[in-house]
């Protein structure tokens, strides 16, 4: 199979900076979002790592396209390992360096193979699949406020505007063994996958994003853009990423 890709990235109308960082190879099938934390810089050298060192471990173990590598559980080994060099590489800088202490970073990626698309993640960016005109969330975000959700002890309205929403309980950057979430989906041809900062999908409703992805023949660039202008539209309160990857028929 094969897939054309598009990514976008703004600051947005409050912040100053942009900590967002994305990345997206269609030949080699790997597409990446991080949502850095720490403050101006810190969380900018965050997000910028977590996505160098991933896409350098995983063309180092799988090759400039990807391919050398067949089996389902290796590769889910190799993207888990690639997270947690990354997350090793962030804890040492921010040690070394006193203006990066604390530092931390989310990281969501999908790598598709063949006719399969494996999802890595920590923390609360998202990766959703655009599929026949339904939007469907593929990741879970590990933040507080999700956890609530799940205990029912809060409703979806409140943990929208919850004042820890923005706490997030897994992140690239905490000293320790970093679990990483990874599991495998099906690809079909017109599948459309869509990874977003919260930037994006805590001022736009899902339904909203559905519809902006629901352009036939419109050009990736022109969504990504669509994405972000609803979002800053909304408020633009953050960061806002997203990147499409569209797998071809
Ligand atoms: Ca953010």
């Amino acid at each position: 199979m094969q897939w054309k890709a598009a990514g976008l990235t703004d600051t947005g109308q409050k912040r100053q900076s942009n900590e967002d960082a994305f990345f997206q190879d269609g030949a080699m099938g790997l597409f990446m979002v991080a949502d850095g934390m720490g403050g101006h810089a810190a969380g900018e050298v965050a997000s910028k790592m977590a996505v160098d060192i991933t896409c350098q471990f995983v063309r180092d173990f799988l090759g400039e396209d990807g391919m050398k590598e067949s089996n389902p559980e290796k590769i889910a080994e190799i993207l888990t390992g690639a997270a947690q060099m990354a997350n090793d590489h962030i804890c040492n800088r921010s040690a070394e360096d006193a203006r990066l202490k604390g530092m931390g970073t989310t990281l969501s990626g999908i790598f598709l193979q063949r006719n399969q698309g494996y999802l890595f993640h920590v923390g609360d960016s998202r990766v959703y699949r655009f599929r026949k005109g339904k939007l469907e969330l593929l990741t879970r975000d590990h933040s507080w406020v999700n956890e609530q959700l799940r205990q029912n002890l809060i409703t979806e309205e409140e943990a929208r505007n919850h004042r820890w929403r923005n706490v997030i309980t897994r992140a690239l950057g905490h000293k320790g063994d970093l679990d990483v979430d990874t599991h495998l989906v099906d690809l079909e041809g017109g599948d459309l996958f869509l990874l977003c900062s919260d930037g994006l999908t805590g001022m736009v409703e899902d339904s909203e994003i559905a519809n902006l992805l629901q352009r036939d023949g419109t050009d990736l660039d022109e969504i990504c853009r669509a994405l972000v202008d609803a979002a800053n539209e909304a408020g633009g309160n953050d960061n806002i990423t997203a990147v499409l990857a569209n797998v071809e028929d």
